[in-house]
C-alpha cells in the first residue's frame, strides 16, 4: 500500500486533515500540541484506493521534549512516503519554516499536494491563491476543520499517487518471499544483514519476476532467493539523534507494508524494553509472519540469561507461537537456523485448515470443554470455516455471545492442532440467534 507523509509546521492543522482523511475522529487532536502519540500510521480510503497516512503531527516533540525542527520531520518522511500532503496555514501564509521545507520536497522529487488550509470559506480563498507563490503548483483551498475541500485534495493525491504492487501480487508471480529485519536501533540489523548478504549478495536481474527496487536487498539462503525489504535505512544508518523513535517506528510501519514476514531482533544483552514490544506489537497488529532472533547471545553470562528468560516469559507471552531463534551477528552463530524458522512461518502463514476437518476438531473441543452457562443460556459454537490465509482468519458462528476467555482457548486448541506457529491468526465470532 502506497504510504502518504502529512507535513508541516505545529498547528497548521495536519492532525485535523488526517482525520478528515480517515472519516473518524481516530487520530486524536490532542490539545496539548505536539503530544507524543504512539501511533504514526493509519489505514485510510478514498474512491476504492487503498493507501496508509503518516502524521507527523505526533513527532514534533521527542522522548526527551525537544521540539524536532519542522525541516527534519518532513526530510524523514519524505524519504519513507510515496507521495507527501503538504499542508499550510493559509491564514498565515508561507514562512520561512514553509520555504525550507518546499526546498526539501523540490529535491525529493516526490509527488506534492499543497493544502491550504484554515480556508473556512469564500472569501479566504484569496489567502490560498497567495501560496502559489510557493512553487508546487496549486494550493487546494481546504478547510479541515469543516470538511471544505477535502475531497478535492484527496482526488487530487490520487492523481499523483503512484501504483504499488500488492504483497500477495508479487508473491503470486513466484518472486522471493518478503522479510522485514525489524528492531529498535542498535539491535543489530546492519550486523545481521552485513552477515546474510555478506558473500551471497545476488544480482538483481538474474532473478525471474524480480523488479528492481534499490531499497531491498536479495539474499541468496539456505539454496533460496529472500527480499528483505526497505533495507536503505539500515544500510545508511541515519543516525539521528532526535526523532529516532518516531523514524524507528515509520519504517517497521513501511516495511511491514511489504513484507511477509518479519524478523525481529532483540538485544539480549539488555533488558527487553518497551520498544522491543512495540516492534512485536506492530508486527501481530500488521497480520504478517514473525520469528524472534535473539541476537547478541555472545554477550550472554549465567546470570543475564536467567533474567532474560524470565523477561521473555512476563513481557513476549503474547507470541510464544513465534519461532525463536539464539544468535550472534557477530560471530555468525545460529545465523543459518532462521532459515527454517523463517520457512516454518510462512507455511504456517499461508496454511489453510479444511472446513471438515476445522469443525471436527472444533466439536470434539467443545464437547469435552462447553463455554459457560451465562444468564441460564449456553452460548453454542454452530459451525466454524477458515475465511483467509496470511494471516490465517477463522469465522465462528455461535448462539450467543462467546466471551474473551473462551476465545483464547479456542486459539490456543486451534493453534495445538493445526501447528501455526509463526503466525498471528484472526478468530472473529457472528452471533446467530
Ligand atoms: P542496528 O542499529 O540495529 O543496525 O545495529 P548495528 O548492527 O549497528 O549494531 C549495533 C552495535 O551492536 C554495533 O556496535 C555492533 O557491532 C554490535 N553488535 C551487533 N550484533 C552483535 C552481536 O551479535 N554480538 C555483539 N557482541 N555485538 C553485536
Amino acid at each position: 500500500r502506497p504510504v502518504v507523509a502529512v507535513v508541516g509546521r505545529p498547528n497548521v492543522g495536519k492532525s485535523s486533515l488526517v482525520n478528515r482523511i480517515l472519516g473518524r475522529r481516530e487520530a486524536v487532536v490532542e490539545d496539548v500540541p505536539g503530544v507524543t502519540r504512539d501511533r504514526v500510521a493509519y489505514d485510510a480510503e478514498w474512491s476504492g484506493r487503498r493507501f496508509t497516512v503518516v502524521d507527523t503531527g505526533g513527532w514534533e516533540v521527542d522522548a526527551s521534549g525537544i521540539h524536532l525542527r519542522v525541516a527534519e520531520q518532513a526530510e524523514v518522511a519524505v524519504e519513507l512516503a510515496d507521495a507527501v500532503l503538504f499542508v499550510v496555514d493559509a491564514t498565515v501564509g508561507a514562512t520561512d519554516t514553509d520555504e525550507q521545507v518546499v526546498r526539501l520536497l523540490r529535491r525529493s522529487g516526490k509527488p506534492v499536494v499543497l493544502v491550504a488550509n484554515k480556508v473556512d470559506d469564500q472569501r479566504q480563498e484569496a489567502d490560498a491563491a497567495a501560496l502559489w507563490s510557493l512553487g508546487l503548483g496549486q494550493p487546494w483551498p481546504v478547510s479541515a476543520l469543516h470538511g471544505r475541500g477535502s475531497g478535492d485534495v484527496l482526488d487530487a493525491l490520487l492523481d499523483v499517487l503512484p501504483e504499488k504492487t500488492s504483497v500477495a501480487g508479487a508473491y503470486a508471480r513466484g518472486g522471493p518471499r518478503r522479510v522485514a529485519l525489524l528492531g529498535r536501533p542498535n539491535v543489530g540489523k546492519s550486523s545481521l544483514l552485513n552477515r546474510l548478504a555478506g558473500s551471497e549478495r545476488v544480482v538483481v536481474d538474474a532473478v525471474a519476476g524480480t523488479t528492481r527496487d534499490p531499497v531491498d536487498e536479495l539474499v541468496e539462503l539456505g539454496g533460496k532467493v529472500w527480499r528483505f525489504v526497505d533495507t536503505a535505512g539500515i544500510r545508511r544508518r541515519v543516525h539521528q539523534t532526535r526523532g529516532a523513535d518516531f523514524y524507528a517506528s515509520l519504517r517497521t510501519q513501511t516495511a511491514l507494508e511489504k513484507a511477509e514476514v518479519a524478523v525481529v531482533l532483540i538485544d539480549v544483552s539488555e533488558p527487553i524494553a518497551e520498544q522491543d514490544i512495540r516492534v512485536v506489537q506492530q508486527v501481530v497488529d500488521s497480520g504478517r509472519a514473525l520469528v524472534i532472533g535473539y541476537n547478541k547471545w555472545d554477550l550472554l553470562d549465567e546470570e543475564r540469561r536467567h533474567y532474560l528468560e524470565r523477561e521473555i516469559e512476563r513481557e513476549l507471552v503474547q507470541i510464544q507461537w513465534a519461532p525463536r531463534v539464539n544468535l550472534s551477528a557477530s560471530t555468525g552463530r545460529n545465523v543459518a537456523r532462521l532459515v527454517p524458522a523463517l520457512e516454518t512461518a510462512l507455511a504456517s502463514w499461508d496454511r489453510r485448515v479444511p472446513t471438515g476437518r476445522l469443525n471436527a476438531f472444533l466439536g470434539e473441543v467443545v464437547a469435552a470443554h462447553p463455554h459457560p452457562v451465562r444468564g441460564g443460556k449456553q452460548p453454542r459454537i454452530l459451525f466454524a470455516t477458515q475465511a483467509g490465509t496470511r494471516p490465517p482468519t477463522f469465522v465462528v458462528f455461535a448462539s450467543g455471545f462467546i466471551e474473551h476467555g473462551y476465545r483464547r482457548f479456542l486459539e490456543r486448541r486451534i493453534r495445538e492442532e493445526f501447528g501455526f506457529e509463526g503466525t498471528p491468526i484472526e478468530i472473529s465470532v457472528r452471533v446467530r440467534e
